[in-house]
């Protein structure tokens, strides 16, 4: 080790629970922040949750889809592949913000 957290406290050997996209990695080693409590990961756990999201096709789910026309509103359908990822369905409430002119994120409620 050697180093010390952006805050200037100790990293001590830990271990977390590693949870990216959904998908459970497991107990993990890391180092934690004896200070601030931040969590430190590995490179190698790091490289290792990239291969398995990848390997899981989560980027793959990226879809081009046509806006259409309801009333007054604009329709945006949701591909079934995503929907089955996000665990959604026809009464589910989202949030919607434009994160830039080009970018629209939706939150899923519930
Ligand atoms: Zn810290």
């Amino acid at each position: 080790m050697g180093y010390k957290c952006k805050c200037g406290g100790e990293l001590r050997k830990s271990h977390t629970e590693v949870e990216f996209y959904g998908i459970d990695f497991g107990v993990r080693e890391c180092e934690v922040c004896s200070s601030c409590g931040t969590e430190y990961l590995s490179e190698d756990i790091i490289e290792e949750m990239e291969e398995e999201i990848k390997n899981r096709g989560i980027f793959a789910l990226e879809r081009a889809v046509k806006i259409t026309k309801s009333g007054n509103s604009l329709v945006l359908r949701l591909p079934p592949e995503i929907v089955k990822f996000l665990e959604i369905h026809h009464k589910s409430t989202v949030r919607l913000f434009p994160a830039d002119k080009h970018r629209l994120e939706v939150e899923v409620l519930g």
